[in-house]
């Protein structure tokens, strides 16, 4: 039987990546190589609670009160960044970038962001607001798919 911690970060997991790859479902459906990388990229944001819990005990990383340094704009800017300079492919940036931001977007619902890190204001949007953001993704990338 699974002790609460696991089912807590289970969850978690599974909403992050449910909504991560419909956020670039149209990326993923006009290339399913993306598919692994949409969601890989849906959880990335997490490795920082590894880092600072400096543990894999799930129990330390969720009891970390705020989410780490991963958890911002300048960081999901940056790894976007970093995956163009390196891959050179705006649509695969760009699915970097949404499944990034679609995590913040449910992070936000569930307990806030630090969303301008290094600022320690915490920002948070009622969970009614997912769907439309999610939304607004899908369609930016039903264009992109399109170019
Ligand atoms: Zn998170």
């Amino acid at each position: 039987m699974l002790n609460s911690y696991i089912k807590v970060a289970l969850i978690d997991i599974t909403q992050h990546i449910v909504l991560g790859v419909l956020s670039v479902f149209p990326l993923v459906l006009k290339n399913p190589f993306y598919l692994p990388f949409a969601v890989l990229f849906s959880v990335f944001p997490d490795i920082d609670h590894v880092i600072v819990a400096k543990s894999f005990s799930i129990r330390k990383m969720l009891s970390l009160g705020r989410r780490p340094f991963l958890h911002s704009i300048p960081a999901v800017l940056l790894t976007s960044s970093l995956i163009y300079v390196l891959s050179g492919n705006y649509r695969f940036a760009y699915m970097v970038f949404i499944t990034g931001t679609t995590h913040l977007v449910w992070d936000l619902c569930t307990g806030g962001v630090r969303l301008f890190y290094p600022f320690k204001r915490n920002f948070e949007i009622p969970k009614k607001w997912a769907f439309p953001l999610i939304l607004f993704f899908d369609i930016i990338s039903i264009i992109i798919s399109l170019k």
